[in-house]
């Protein structure tokens, strides 16, 4: 059985896989010109850790299989290892098409590896086409609101079905006319050879010849039809996981006095990874599941910016990679504002959930922020309520305005020294920050943490009035002008007194000192107050006492700017499990699945006009724990998660402190004066 042993069949096989390859080949092109027309994005170093994360997360599907969406990742899973499985048995086939019979050295029936390997085929093959015909009835009648519901899904199913289907006739015919499936002994051959017995000679070959041509044609129309469909990923998927983001959570810093434009207006202002992403989007909707801003209602959905991005990218591809000559009155499209909505855009508290969720590490916050750079700094076009946020950062150097000298008012009575009075053998700054020096709540915080800080023997000082806002808020809200200056002016302070260790009770903070202040040039040993505050624990310089009044059953609230952006998920648990009596429990969506409070992203300086509100909706999951006391690592999911206590009522029942708070109440010595008054 030799469908091109013809000389017109083997030219009509020629044609077909020359025109595939040729069409495949142009449209790559589009794509790679793309790629490289756009900005570079650095991500060309730690290759051992990133081939260690190809094969936990793209050979492994270590992100695809997560506890929560196990049958759905399987069915993935297994459709991938089964592409993997037949990858060798398509250049056979292939091959056979040139010269009939064609083995790939070491694989011929009779040897191990050949007969190994069919056994392995024959199983995956089946394996594949039963996990296609429950992806088709789950799209048809399942449908999954996270799905992007498409004919394009179904198509490229139903070609990965034929696919399968043909091979496994054609070992069915084979082994009913000769024994064998080609010489191998295949399982599947065997099963299926009772089917064709009954056909005559002639009548097997036709229906040979009709499975192998089908298998041909599935083949090739399943190779063009990859990139320009969602299945592109077929392609880009191990790039997007080898060139996965590996540093901590800092925004790309661009050199703002060398800079004509900012921010991002069009594609080719993209990072090139960037467009790899908007490339490799599934439409899987787990990064739409795991959005806040999704959950309580939203314009913003992160799986629909790559949507609508790619749509307009690949409408937009044969200009911009010069293959076409565009009309007279073509532009580039505009991504701020036209291709992606602005109110989508300052919907997002870039709390990582999206980048965490995406099997294939798709970013969205840098480019999310960079278009915000574009609105903010290029077009003047932002929520009104920033600006008081961005005058009050320029000129007060704290986002409500407050007079500076204020800043030290919390630690009254409590003996910190100044960096300004030249204190010796200090082993860390404790970097207050402007919710600590002026919130109330905050201030009660840092008054904890020094306690604490104090008791165990710490020799730390303050900058006090020296001390501004990192940036944070104006870095995400687009305005990285301030940003820049907010950071170079505490840097030189920081430089000037030689700070190198910081400790901070905020994580906007601690992100900001530790991960972007380096690239401007302030590299300090930045530690959030749990993690010494567990550590001081765990080493007995801070011993705490049984009993007080808090409430025994207590539940963690995990920081997005903590946790997911900085992997501190440990110490804020360790240090709640060292205090005597008190029991921890977990809520559903915890550390690095937690659930925003709603204030990042500079969210907290804006009005939450649309949907339910995110902190309400986190607190009806405090409240779905059983918990009398919800504790927090950071002052504004404190604000939050305390607003949303008092909103929807539940003063009584509940009760919000930070893990310092906690611990400074039951210091062994001293640890009475701790104020818990929310
Ligand atoms: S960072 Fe958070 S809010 Fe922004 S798109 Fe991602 S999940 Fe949504
Ligand atoms: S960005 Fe990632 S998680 Fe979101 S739809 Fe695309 S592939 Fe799925």
């Amino acid at each position: 059985m030799n469908p091109t042993a013809h000389p017109i069949a083997f030219v009509v096989f020629l044609a077909l896989l020359a025109g595939a390859i040729a069409t495949f080949a142009w449209l790559m092109r589009e794509r790679v010109a793309m790629l490289r027309a756009a900005q570079p994005s650095p991500r060309l170093d730690r290759w051992g850790e990133r081939w260690a994360g190809v094969l936990t997360y793209f050979v492994g599907q270590k992100r695809i299989l997560t506890r929560r969406y196990r049958a759905a990742g399987l069915m993935h899973a297994l459709i991938f290892w089964g592409f993997l499985a037949v990858a060798l048995n398509t250049v056979q086939f292939v091959g056979g098409g040139f010269s009939h019979g064609f083995r790939v050295p070491g694989f011929a029936p009779g040897t191990v590896l050949g007969e190994g390997y069919v056994l392995v085929r024959d199983l995956f093959e089946i394996a594949v086409l039963a996990m296609v015909v429950a992806a088709v009835a789950r799209r048809l009648f399942v449908r999954p609101q996270r799905l992007t519901l498409s004919w394009d899904a179904i198509a490229i199913l139903g070609m990965i079905g034929l696919l399968m289907v043909t091979d496994l006739a054609m070992a069915g015919i084979e082994t009913a006319s000769t024994g064998t499936a080609g010489g191998y002994r295949s399982v599947a051959g065997r099963a299926l050879a009772p089917v064709f017995e009954g056909f005559s000679a002639g009548g097997a070959g036709l229906a040979h010849a009709a499975a192998w041509w089908l298998h041909l044609i599935a083949l090739l129309a399943f190779l063009t039809y990859l990139p320009i469909s969602k299945h592109f990923h077929v392609v880009t998927s191990l790039p997007s996981v080898l060139f996965r983001r590996l540093d901590r959570g800092s925004l790309p810093t661009p050199d703002l006095e060398n800079s004509e434009r900012f921010g991002v207006t069009g594609f080719k202002d993209l990072r090139w990874k960037d467009v790899l992403d908007v490339y490799s989007c599934t439409e899987c909707g787990r990064c739409q599941e795991a959005c806040p801003a999704h959950a309580t209602g939203k314009p913003l959905n992160p799986k629909k910016i790559n949507e609508d991005m790619r749509d307009a990218l690949f409408d937009a591809l044969p200009y911009l990679s010069g293959r076409r000559t565009p009309p007279d009155g073509w532009s580039e499209p505009v991504l701020p504002g036209a291709t992606i909505a602005e109110d989508v855009l300052w919907s997002c508290t870039t709390c990582r959930a999206c980048e965490q969720a995406c099997p294939l590490f798709i970013e969205f916050i840098d480019r999310i922020v960079e278009m915000r750079r574009k609105l903010v700094l290029e077009d003047s076009s932002f929520p009104t309520e920033l600006t008081a946020a961005f005058k009050n950062l320029e000129k007060n150097g704290n986002p409500w305005g407050l007079n500076p000298a204020q800043r030290e008012d919390w630690a009254e009575g409590l003996d910190i020294p100044r960096m300004a009075d030249g204190p010796e053998r200090i082993e860390y700054l404790l970097w207050v920050g402007c919710a600590g020096a002026f919130d109330d709540r905050a201030r009660k915080v840092a008054r904890a943490t020094a306690k604490i800080l104090q008791t165990a023997g710490v020799r730390f000082a303050i900058l006090g009035a020296e001390e501004a806002c990192t940036g944070d808020p104006a870095r995400r809200a687009g305005n990285e002008y301030l940003f820049q200056m907010l950071a170079q002016q505490n840097i030189e302070i920081l430089n000037g007194y030689g700070v190198t260790r910081i400790i901070t009770q905020c994580p906007h903070c601690f992100n900001t000192l530790a991960n972007e202040y380096p690239a401007l040039g302030g590299r300090y040993e930045v530690v959030h107050h749990t993690e010494i505050i567990a550590k001081l624990i765990a080493d007995g310089r801070v011993r705490l006492r049984d009993g007080g009044d808090h409430a025994a059953t207590v539940t963690f609230h995990d920081s997005c700017y903590l946790g997911r952006h900085n992997g501190i998920y440990d110490a804020p648990r360790e240090a709640l499990a060292a205090v005597p009596g008190l029991r921890l429990v977990e809520m559903p969506r915890s550390r690095d699945n937690g659930f925003c409070c709603g204030a990042g992203g500079a969210r907290m300086w804006m009005e939450e006009k649309l949907g339910t509100k995110v902190n309400h909706n986190r607190v009806e999951e405090v409240a779905g724990t059983g918990a009398r006391v919800v504790a927090a690592a950071c002052p504004f999911c404190v604000t939050m998660l305390a607003d949303g206590v008092n909103e929807t009522g539940r003063q009584e029942s509940l009760e919000v402190l930070d893990v310092s708070q906690i611990v400074a109440d039951r210091l062994a010595a001293g640890g009475d004066g701790a104020d818990r008054s929310a």
